[in-house]
């Protein structure tokens, strides 16, 4: 039996990227897994809802769906995320409070949807998607860094205020993964190879982190075999927040 055999799992931005690999690596251990995105379109093996994280009417009636069809919700995996390129000027108040709406509080309207579910199951657990731009003050991110700072603060104060409920509460902070989004990042820079070269020698090894070694990271803290783990943050980040290693010459 695996770890999340009869378990039911929700993963927002589930259609895409570090979203999909985790409703794909939950469902493949076992987890009953719906996926609420703008994009509903998933694996056979997944239920997909369309769900826009910043309309609350829309994740009320999709966690609604999502719980109704699976029979109840234990793990909730707070993924969905946009970018935002630029220094503090670069971004009007329009696009700050669109990428908040998103990153933040998309996140605390969905856990909101969710709580009641969670609170009935024995084994629940939220894993927030943060980011390595929360600790590591990365050029040109002043606004997706606040607001994966705010996320890093958030899942500790759920993880606390969730203790009496038996809700475990934790996130994962990758570096730069290669997904879908850093792909189009990547498309949209003036030399693509150089950018891709110069996001790989960011990490320290070497390389970008895969979406499925993010999404192992966040079944590790999801399973009921974490069950001592809350208010952890994970870095799936090559290195990059803690170690320094000489340049090469
Ligand atoms: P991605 O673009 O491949 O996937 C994001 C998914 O979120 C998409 O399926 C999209 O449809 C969905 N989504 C976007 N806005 C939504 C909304 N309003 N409502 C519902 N769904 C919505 O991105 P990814 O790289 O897999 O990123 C996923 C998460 O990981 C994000 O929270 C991001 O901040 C975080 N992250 C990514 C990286 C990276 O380098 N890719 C690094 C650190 C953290």
């Amino acid at each position: 039996m695996t770890d999340f055999h009869g378990l039911n799992a929700v993963v927002t931005g589930g259609a895409s990227g570090i979203g999909l690999a985790t409703a794909g690596l939950l469902a493949a251990r076992g987890a009953s897994v719906a996926v609420l995105d703008l994009n509903p379109e998933v694996p056979g093996e997944l239920a997909g809802f369309r769900c826009d994280v910043t309309d609350d009417a829309s994740v009320v009636a999709a966690v609604a769906a999502a719980a109704d069809a699976l029979g109840g919700i234990d793990v909730l995996v707070n993924n969905a995320g946009i970018g935002a390129q630029g220094d503090v000027s670069a971004n009007g108040d329009d696009e700050w409070h669109r990428v908040l709406d998103v990153n933040v509080v998309g996140m605390a309207r969905v856990s909101r949807a969710a709580l009641a579910h969670l609170r009935r199951s024995e084994a629940a657990a939220i894993v927030n998607t943060c980011s390595i731009a929360a600790w590591a003050g990365l050029p040109g991110r002043a606004l997706y860094s606040a607001s994966k700072g705010a996320v890093l603060a958030l899942t500790l104060a759920m993880a606390t205020d969730h203790l009496a409920d038996g809700i475990r509460v934790n996130c994962v902070c990758p570096g730069t993964v290669d997904t879908p989004w850093v792909g189009r990042l990547l498309d949209s820079a003036e030399d693509p190879a150089a950018e891709r070269a110069a996001l790989r020698a960011r990490q320290p090894i070497g390389r970008l982190v895969g979406a499925d070694e993010v999404a192992n990271a966040i079944a590790y803290l999801a399973s009921p075999l974490s069950a001592s783990t809350t208010g952890s943050t994970l870095a799936v980040d090559g290195g990059m927040y803690g170690l320094r290693p000489r340049p090469k010459n």
